[in-house]
């Protein structure tokens, strides 16, 4: 599940897992919830704020396996044991098996609990260093862990460093947050984990890592594009200035530029467009307008993306033409409400400009978009997905110039190229997290 996760060790801890949510709660909105310890024991907490504890968890839920809206995370198993995780294990199922043979049986399609079973067994019976290891060694997928374990907090980045997570510190404790800017709300001086590291604390005020397997690092490409919060820094890249390379990129695209003005959707466009406006010449207007207060669309159970939350300015769109910049087309739920409202207000044409390449395969390491079928670039070529969006024109991004405005080689692209960072079956894994989430092992 795409995920925001954080802790606090040290005292008051309830209190900095309450301030930190607001600052994460864009990477999840089916629910926030916290386990601290207290006087020896995991309580799960809806509302930590006056809790009297040194050591507490966070998670804020979105989706990408198990059952939608449930607040399952933090995962307490006996007194001993909890886990917050942001991503998706991409051979749940094979661990399914393995747990098995080791006499656990665990039927879920739950990819968090199955990980949960596993790593408490793994640290059970071969200790922290030998489960660690055991854990980078097995699990496939994008993952960021943190697992209070008897007297340890232990904090996971996979290896390919799909997800994010730092770590940050001031004079009262340490905070692990999936955002760097989570950690700079607090004031707090902060440094990246880094890919393939266990950070392990102990309650004496022993810490030491542990270094997994090294592999091409494969930092997830949308995050940068859509996920993280533009004040946020992934792998020493800040996302503002990221976003406003894409939106520049996509200037220098154009070749004509017959509109009046650039309109961004709304929230996480708004950067790249900016830049693509200022790029091309052109002013930019808010035709287009976001209800805030119903949360992000994309990251929203199916049921409830179906609400519309975006309404036109009629009188800007009337009679003119404009440049529509979207950060990405996944299911097209969104251009396929705003572009009719557009040209029932009397638009003269509708130039769709997306700040990243055509989305053609599913994501099984973090986004919640486990098939091909859902996409609406998928057996699609560009202008069929104009014609689909009803759009005038439509300009993406490619592969390289995505690549170049990051600035790093150091990505993973697999949802817009089919390369996987790590052998996978597709038309397997397709099933094991399928949309109706109802497999059975
Ligand atoms: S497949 Fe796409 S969304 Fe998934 S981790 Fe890779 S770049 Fe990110």
């Amino acid at each position: 599940m795409m995920c925001g996760i954080w802790a606090f060790l040290g005292p008051n801890a309830g209190s900095y897992v309450v301030k930190v949510s607001p600052w994460l709660i864009h990477r999840g909105q089916e629910g926030v919830s916290f386990v601290c310890r207290i006087n020896g024991s995991l309580i799960k907490l809806s509302n930590p704020l006056t809790t009297d504890s040194t050591l507490c968890l966070g998670h804020a839920r979105y989706s990408t396996s198990g059952p939608y809206g449930v607040e399952l995370q933090p995962i307490v198993l006996g007194n001993d044991f909890a886990l917050v995780f942001n991503g998706t294990i991409s051979n749940y199922i094979e661990l399914v098996k393995r747990l098995r043979d080791l006499g656990v049986d665990v039927r879920t399609n739950y990819d968090a609990l199955v990980l949960a079973h596993y790593m408490r067994e793994l640290l059970t019976r071969r200790g922290i260093d030998g489960g660690v290891n055991e854990l980078f060694h097995t699990l496939r997928g994008g993952y960021s862990i943190i697992t209070i374990w008897k007297d340890s907090l232990i904090v996971v980045r996979d290896p390919w460093g799909i997800r994010p997570l730092a770590i940050g510190s001031d004079g009262n404790g340490i905070a692990i947050a999936s955002e760097t800017a989570a950690l700079e709300a607090l004031g707090m001086s902060w440094r990246e984990v880094e890919p393939g590291k266990a950070l392990v604390l102990r309650g004496s005020g022993r810490e030491y890592w542990i270094e997994g397997p090294r592999v091409r690092r494969a930092h997830c490409a949308l995050e940068y594009i859509y996920f993280l919060r533009p004040d946020s820094y992934f792998n020493g890249i800040n996302v503002y200035e990221t976003r406003r390379r894409l939106g520049m990129a996509l200037a220098c695209k154009e070749t004509t530029h017959d509109v009046d003005f650039v309109s961004p959707i709304p929230e996480t466009a708004r950067v790249a467009a900016e830049a693509y406006a200022s790029g091309i010449g052109k002013p930019i207007h808010d035709v287009v307008i976001k209800n805030r207060y119903v949360g992000r669309g994309f990251i929203k159970p199916p049921r409830e993306r179906s609400a519309d939350m975006y309404s036109v300015v009629k009188d800007a769109a009337r009679g003119a033409s404009i440049a529509l910049v979207d950060d990405s087309i996944i299911r097209g739920d969104t251009l396929r409400k705003v572009l009719p409202k557009l040209r029932a207000s009397g638009a003269r044409a509708i130039h769709v400009r997306v700040s990243s390449p055509p989305i053609r395969y599913p994501c099984f390491m973090g986004m919640d978009f486990p098939t091909r079928r859902e996409l609406v670039a998928h057996g699609r070529s560009i202008d069929e997905v104009r014609k689909y969006l009803g759009a005038d024109s439509l300009i993406y991004l490619t592969v390289d110039e995505l690549t170049n405005a990051i600035g790093t080689t150091e990505l993973c692209t697999a949802c817009f190229t089919g390369n996987y960072p790590f052998t996978i079956n597709i038309d397997e894994t397709e099933i094991a997290f399928a949309s109706d989430r109802l497999w059975e092992p």
